[in-house]
């Protein structure tokens, strides 16, 4: 499966500001003056990493093989512990006799090449540099010759690199090369100044892109779906990348990120460019979430077994609800005697089937039922949206990862069909799309747990991306972009799809 969970413990750190090749869809354009960053500046970054737990330096530019310290910098890396070095390189540097040796020596354990396109003329169209095919190809072959030093390859997919995508992997893997990152286009630095050069007609592009990704399942290479829209893979979901990635992501604009989260402040980037925006769905939320929480507008709160210390702190804006996860959690006298101290709307999210909770406490006036393998056929035969006088609701929730939403789950479109018929009709029904419920308005559980708050004022920004990717991160279908509630429909939950497909979003309204 696409998992990325060693993502998590990468830790990217750029060399330089300057590169010699000029590519057209360079994200990093904008960031490069020509310059190279000081070798001191870049071991305290190193230190720092290595500090909160990274193991996994990537040493990335610019075109970090320029620097002239480079190879000290390797070295350093495995002084300070990193269990892997890794460079992302266009490969030319490699090309000189001794180059990848000395690397390999100083402790590099693999390089990653841009090698976007077999053809040489489409390749020198795309670095808008002549010579560089050779060079990155002479350079990738070297490398990939040396015994520890493992290669892999990155292609961006272009109008110009996707005809002939399968063939050049075909060609990359009789060179040595066995693990493809493919990438999608992001629209930063000379990527949007060229954005009708860089981007293209996507779904009508993706049976050849599901096309190299089966190709390189066949053969047993490892192929990584990087950024591509989750769309695609209608029919072969096992390539969708795994949500984990978004931390990345966020990393990468940390700085830009906090400053929206916690004083409000629009990126510089926001405008035209959002539509064709890898992060836009995550941006978007994260604005709306700390927008509510400046204007006070407090969401509910999650309080469950693992922030359950936290019922008694203020959180900014105060909140009206507290939802109560588990019903162990409301059976005790701790939360009960805490809760009795303020006035505040009690709720329950629960995930057992209904005959366990029967003798609801009084102090709860909603109870969210999930939906999932232990309440399915329970939730199927509800004749009234009533539970011991508490309101009744269902969820469906979204999970943190593929294995958790494979194992606790059920394929979302088989069970509306029999909860519609068993009675349901009058329940009201969270994060399940109106294709599937038929109801005039899809309603989304937003209830956020306590620790998405660093304290009574602030977000903590990797708290919400976590509550964001387990909760809120839905794709929808290439089909959907017929259905009239296309625009406000948030679709499914992205690992939830990964789980059952998108044969469970019906054709669009
Ligand atoms: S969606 Fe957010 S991060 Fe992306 S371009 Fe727009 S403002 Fe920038
Ligand atoms: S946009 Fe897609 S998921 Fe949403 S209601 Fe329409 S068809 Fe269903």
């Amino acid at each position: 499966m696409n998992e990325y969970n060693s993502e998590n413990k990468k830790y990217w750190v750029r060399l330089t500001r300057v590169c010699n090749n000029n590519c057209v869809f360079c994200l990093d354009a904008d960031e490069q003056d020509g310059s190279f960053e000081m070798t001191e500046s870049i071991l305290a970054l190193l230190r720092a990493g290595r500090a909160r737990g990274f193991d996994h330096a990537v040493l990335s530019g610019g075109e970090p093989s320029l620097h002239p310290d480079f190879f000290a910098i390797v070295s350093e890396t495995k002084k300070m512990g990193y269990k892997r070095t890794q460079t992302i390189t266009n490969g030319r540097m490699f090309s000189y006799a001794g180059f990848a040796e000395r690397a390999v020596a100083a402790g590099l354990d693999e390089a990653t090449f841009s090698l976007h396109s077999g053809s040489p003329a489409d390749f020198e169209a795309l670095t808008r540099t002549p010579g560089s095919y050779d060079e990155a190809l002479k350079g990738f072959m070297r490398a990939a010759k040396l015994s520890g030093l493992a290669v892999s390859v990155d292609i961006l997919l272009t109008a110009r690199t996707i005809p002939g995508l399968t063939g050049w992997i075909n060609e990359l893997s009789s060179l040595g090369a066995s693990e493809f990152d493919i990438l999608y286009p992001i629209p930063f630095g000379e990527a949007w100044k060229h954005k009708n050069e860089v981007f293209f007609n996507l779904d009508e592009r993706a049976k050849d892109i599901v096309e190299a990704f089966e190709f390189c399942e066949e053969r047993g290479f490892k192929a990584w779906s990087n950024r591509i829209p989750a769309r695609v893979f209608e029919g072969a979901e096992r390539f969708i990348q795994s949500p984990l990635k978004l931390r990345v992501e966020v990393e990468a604009k940390r700085d830009m990120f906090e400053a929206l989260a916690n004083r409000g402040m629009e990126p510089p980037c926001r405008g035209e460019r959002c539509a064709l925006c890898h992060v836009s769905e995550f941006c978007r939320s994260l604005r709306r979430f700390s927008a509510a929480i400046a204007s006070k507008k407090m969401p509910s709160l999650l309080v469950t077994q693992g922030n359950i210390e936290r019922l008694d702190e203020n959180f900014p804006g105060s909140p009206k609800t507290i939802v109560i996860g588990g019903f162990d959690l409301l059976k005790s006298e701790n939360v009960k005697r805490r809760l009795s101290k303020r006035e505040i709307r009690v709720e329950a999210l629960l995930d057992k089937p209904l005959e366990n909770h029967q003798g609801v406490p009084d102090f709860v006036s909603a109870v969210y039922l999930e939906i999932n393998k232990a309440t399915a056929s329970d939730l199927s035969h509800l004749k009234s949206p009533f539970l011991d006088k508490v309101e009744l609701k269902t969820v469906l929730r979204g999970r943190a990862t593929l294995e958790e939403a494979a194992k606790k789950d059920v394929p979302i479109a088989g069970f509306m069909q029999e909860f519609l018929k068993g009675g349901g009709a009058e329940i009201e029904i969270f994060n399940v799309p109106r294709c599937l419920t038929g109801r005039s308005e899809m309603r989304v559980f937003e209830a956020v747990p306590a620790n998405v708050f660093k304290n009574s004022e602030e977000i903590d920004l990797d708290e919400y991306v976590g509550c964001y990717m387990a909760n809120w991160m839905s794709v929808k279908s290439a089909r959907c972009a017929g259905c009239s509630h296309y625009a406000d429909c948030p679709g499914i939950h992205i690992n939830h799809v990964r789980a059952f497909g998108f044969s469970n979003i019906p054709f669009g309204i």
